[in-house]
């Protein structure tokens, strides 16, 4: 990837304020949203070009990165650019509203979709992993995660615990760019949270953030901490700097049994992500780098015992599932083990029924710099929906306890609910924020955008679509149609990736992003994008037979051909 580039060293972030260095503001809100995902804030490896979830990248080399901050300075209203991989591959002349980037990300023909041909490609330099929001350039930094973990565990706490975690321990691992909002979700839904985490300084970051309470090296100590807090019904969150199948091996031997049991160290990638046991993160990077074939087994062989012992929890009572990274499909694939499965995944388990609705995690981030600008949007949420009382407490939740990381930004799940004007919950959002741009009460433009992991936007068997009721987990369609349908609808950045999640080969999902500048084209735009988008989650869905999504599709007026025939 080349050394790091001068133009990174002297931004340390996304450049902010009201003077733009593009021709127009979509153009800026991409030069500022690449700059964010790799600002050392924001970014888990940024000299690496490292954004995030293993080594997902924003650029595929140092020079690819500064030509693409050359083509977006030079990009007019009425052009499109291409990226490839992370690497700026052709301009078009197209209109002022089609988008300004398009992004195709480590995406493989189906024979060839796999780790080992992307990395012999990687290696002469001819692709780049975009994990989901790192080559899409819409990653905001841990806080992009936390809303959806906390809605995942208070779903959880819904159907297990009448609606709270307290007095609950939930135990996990990975304290990375998304595993580190583990600690903080847990608390935030009153319960208590013990993490294994091999890389120290992970620990130390989410403590300095905010995301985690503290650190102790012993396990038996952070287990008794973990048991008093949970007699007093206290919150509390605690990071042991080990290896995560060793602590679960560890807990089974002292019989201590937690409640709930997940993980989210980056096992989607054997090699790159997750770590074998019995070595240092020093030590591994080392053995990675002179035998991989060696790291690649060991890795498995840790993997198969962590699986092992998240089954041996479960069988003792903990309430299991895998958060997203794989690991059950790992051990599937290369250990043979079917049984890897007997624990669900958390979106058939969690998160599906919010699917059927349209609804997703939706972002913003403020261009201006100013948190003052964010704190408005909060406000426009509270005025647009005084009905939604858990979004409301999000809100309220988020602006005491989520640090800003980089450009002040917000996420929260809005859907395809319609209000009498036929307008859905996202596209009133946005409208209203485009107006506020408009008259000044926001300094700058807000750029909108999303997770990769939304309600029609992603083809991910072992995660987004597992267990789908009509069987259709892998058909890969919809998020194809998604992409085609955020740019006939006029977003301003689109893309569409492989291997988000849950590693090469095993998904295809897309995103987009609509910059809000207060002008006619983009409240068209928003109007448009924020109506199409979540429309295709309902529409995957009721097309997959769920209740919700047919009734959500009848009360919003949603149009389904051959549905009455
Ligand atoms: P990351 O690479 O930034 O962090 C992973 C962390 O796991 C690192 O800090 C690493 O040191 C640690 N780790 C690796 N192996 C370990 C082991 N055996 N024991 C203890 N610690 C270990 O990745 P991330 O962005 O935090 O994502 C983590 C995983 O979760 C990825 O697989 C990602 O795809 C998945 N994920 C799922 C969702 C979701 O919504 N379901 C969201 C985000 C991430």
């Amino acid at each position: 990837i080349g050394e790091p580039s001068d133009q990174w060293k002297e931004y340390q972030g996304a450049p902010t304020g009201t003077d733009i260095e593009c021709k127009g503001w979509r153009q800026e809100a991409a030069l500022r949203m690449l700059n964010n995902n790799l600002d050392p804030e924001v970014g888990e490896d940024p000299e690496n070009l490292v954004v995030y979830g293993g080594t997902g990248r924003a650029a595929r080399s140092w020079d690819a990165y500064d030509a693409i901050l050359s083509e977006l300075r030079e990009l007019g209203d009425t052009e499109t650019l291409l990226v490839q991989s992370g690497k700026p591959v052709g301009r078009f002349d197209t209109h002022k509203k089609a988008p300004r980037v398009l992004i195709a990300n480590s995406n493989l023909v189906g024979k060839w979709d796999n780790w080992e041909h992307f990395h012999e490609l990687e290696a002469e330099g001819k692709i780049m992993y975009g994990q989901m929001t790192a080559g899409s350039w819409a990653y905001i930094g841990t806080q992009g995660i936390i809303q959806g973990t906390y809605e995942t565990l208070a779903e959880l706490a819904r159907q297990e615990y009448d609606g709270d975690l307290a007095g609950k321990i939930v135990v996990t691992g990975g304290l990375g760019g998304m595993g580190g909002a583990q600690p903080l979700a847990v608390t935030m839904n009153h319960g208590i949270c013990i993490a294994a985490e091999i890389d120290e300084e992970r620990i130390d970051r989410r403590i300095e953030t905010g995301y985690c309470q503290e650190k102790v090296q012993d396990l038996s100590e952070a287990i008794r901490r973990a048991e008093d807090a949970a007699d007093r019904g206290e919150e509390y969150s605690v990071g042991v700097p080990m290896n995560s199948a060793d602590m679960l091996e560890a807990m089974l031997e002292r019989d201590f049994v937690p409640d709930v049991i997940t993980d989210q160290t980056s096992s989607h990638d054997v090699l790159e992500g997750y770590y074998p046991s019995g070595y240092t993160v020093e030590e591994a990077d080392r053995l990675r780098e002179r035998n991989p074939e060696k790291y690649r087994e060991e890795s498995l062989d840790t993997m198969e015992r962590h699986v092992d012992a998240i089954l041996e929890h479960q069988n003792r009572g903990a309430i299991a599932f895998e958060y997203g990274n794989n690991i059950r499909g790992q051990i599937k694939e290369h250990r043979g083990r079917d049984d890897a499965f007997d624990f669900p995944g958390f979106v058939p388990a969690y998160v599906r029924q919010m699917f059927c609705r349209g609804q997703g995690p939706f972002r913003w981030a403020a261009l201006s710099g100013d948190p003052e600008d964010i704190y408005r949007t909060d406000e426009a949420i509270r005025e647009l929906f005084p009905e939604k009382e858990s979004l409301l407490r999000w809100i309220d939740l988020a602006q005491e306890q989520v640090q800003f990381q980089g450009l002040p930004s917000r996420v929260c799940w809005l859907g395809y609910n319609t209000n009498d004007e036929g307008l859905t919950e996202r596209a009133r959002f946005a409208l209203r924020i485009n107006d506020l741009v408009a008259d000044g009460e926001i300094e700058a433009p807000i750029v909108v955008t999303r997770d990769h992991l939304d309600a029609g936007s992603v083809a991910s068997p072992n995660r987004e679509t597992e267990a789908m009721k009509d069987g259709t987990d892998a058909v890969a369609d919809w998020p194809i149609l998604n992409a085609l349908l955020n740019c006939a609808a006029g977003a301003d950045i689109v893309s569409v990736h492989d291997g988000g999640g849950v590693g090469i080969g095993n998904a295809l999902h897309t995103n987009n992003h609509v910059v809000l500048d207060g002008s006619d084209l983009a409240a068209e735009k928003a109007e448009r994008v924020f109506t199409t988008d979540p429309g295709m989650g309902v529409v995957r869905h009721v097309d997959a037979g769920y209740e919700d999504a047919i009734d959500q599709a009848d009360s919003s007026d949603v149009p389904i051909p051959m549905r009455d025939r």
